[in-house]
Parts: C-alpha cells; structure tokens; sequence
C-alpha cells in the first residue's frame, strides 16, 4: 500500500478519535456547551449576524455577483444570498472555517441546514430543483479529503427537496491559491478554470450554484459561465453561500 494512504487513513482516524474525546464547546466564542446547545452556544446563536438576503431580489451580494456575470436580454439578472456576514474581525467566521480546514462536519451542516431554511422559505429560491457546488481541483480535493463547498450542498439540497449533481462541474486546473489575489488578476485566474463533466446533462428549471464563501464572486461567475454554456437562457442560475464577504 502506498504509505501516503497509510498516514491519510491514520490522520483521518486520529481526527475522529479527537473528536470523542475533547469536549464540545462552541465553534464561535469557544466556551463549553451544554447539553441543551449544539455547534454554537445560545449567545452566540442569538448574535449570529444573518444578512437576510434570501428574500430578497436585490441585495449587496447579488449585485456584486451580477456586475461579474453580462446581464442581458437572455441573461436575468441573478438571485444570490448567504447565511451571514463573515467579517475579518468577528468569531463567526469560525463556523465556515471549521468546515473547510479542521473537518467539523456536524457544524458545517447545521450552518448549511439553516441556510436551507432560509433559502427554502424565500419564493425566489423555491422552484430549485438542482443544487450544484462549486468543486475543488482533485488535487486539493485529495489532500483535504473532501469538498467543503459538497458538505453545505448535500444539506441545503435535502432542504430544499431538490437534486444535487456533486459532480456536474469539472475543476480543470488548480488555481492559485486566491487569498494575494485581487480584482482582475483574480479573476482571469479562474476565468476557464471550470468545465462540465459529461455532455449529458442533468434537466433543470433552476440551478443553485453553492459555495463555502461569497468573496469576490469571480469563482462563482466561472462557474456560473460554464454551466450556461450548457443550459438554455429559459433556466435560472442562482447562488448561495454560508457566508459573505463585505457590506
Ligand atoms: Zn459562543
């Protein structure tokens, strides 16, 4: 056996032993839990800083997203919202950190349950029938084990009651890594970075694009433009993320 796996398979049992044995505490303030509280303690579930986004049609991060894709005649302008605001500064954007680096799974789905919900009760999101994430490179998808982005898709999907394609979306090439690059140079760093899978794809009247974190949405428009080559303007494009970036 390669002895990559070997210490892949030890790393990832190592993990879940942890797991059991320190205790729960919560994955913003870091304070034990109680019983009764799971994931967040109740301050901190109470303070969570929503942004409310998915009621509406116009918001901060759907215009961002939209100035990144050509809204046109056959290019509606797209829906977009996310969980809550991830600020530099503030503990919650430990919840989508916990997900993407230290493997909290638990915590990853309860946020991506929430959003489902939020999503689920806004009419602008309640014909999704195909939730589709945005993947990782194989490489990274290898390294880290899984795609954090799959984790908060699966979830809102089983929300939502609609389909979730894992793996419509190819990843082509591994980026750069995206967190010294701004702007444009961000952007033509993903721009054809994405392709899909198969020629036949699955049927759809709306499609919701999902991701860990909205920040410039340059990762999401390529995506966005790669599934549209592949579905007719009659089929909406939406996206949504546990957290956003800015306002
Ligand atoms: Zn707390």
């Amino acid at each position: 056996m390669d002895p990559r796996l070997n210490s892949l398979s030890l790393k990832t049992s190592l993990s879940a032993l942890l797991d059991l044995v320190l205790p729960r505490v919560c994955v913003v303030c870091g304070r034990p839990l109680i019983p009764q509280e799971r994931h967040l303690c109740l301050e901190c579930l109470s303070d969570l800083p929503e942004t409310r986004y998915a009621p509406l049609g116009h918001n901060p991060m759907a215009d961002r997203f939209n100035a990144k894709i050509q809204v046109d005649e056959y290019e509606p302008y797209a829906y977009a919202a996310a969980l809550y605001h991830y600020r530099a500064e503030s503990g919650y954007k430990k919840i989508s950190q916990a997900l993407k680096y230290h493997r909290n799974f638990g915590a990853g789905r309860w946020a991506a349950g929430l959003l489902g919900e939020r999503l689920a009760a806004s009419p602008l999101y309640a014909d999704v029938d195909l939730v589709v994430p945005v993947p990782l490179h194989w490489a990274r998808r290898w390294e880290r084990g899984y795609n954090q982005a799959a984790v908060i898709a699966r979830e809102v999907a089983r929300v939502l009651g609609a389909a979730c394609a894992e793996r419509l979306l190819l990843r082509r090439r591994r980026t750069r890594s995206q967190t010294h690059l701004h702007g444009e140079a961000k952007a033509a760093n993903v721009a054809d970075a994405f392709t899909l899978r198969a020629k036949e794809v699955p049927a759809a009247r709306h499609i919701l694009l999902v991701d860990d974190v909205f920040t410039t949405g340059a990762t999401l428009a390529a995506c966005h433009r790669a599934l549209r080559r592949a579905y007719g303007p009659q089929v909406r494009i939406s996206v949504a993320t546990l957290a956003a970036v800015g306002e």
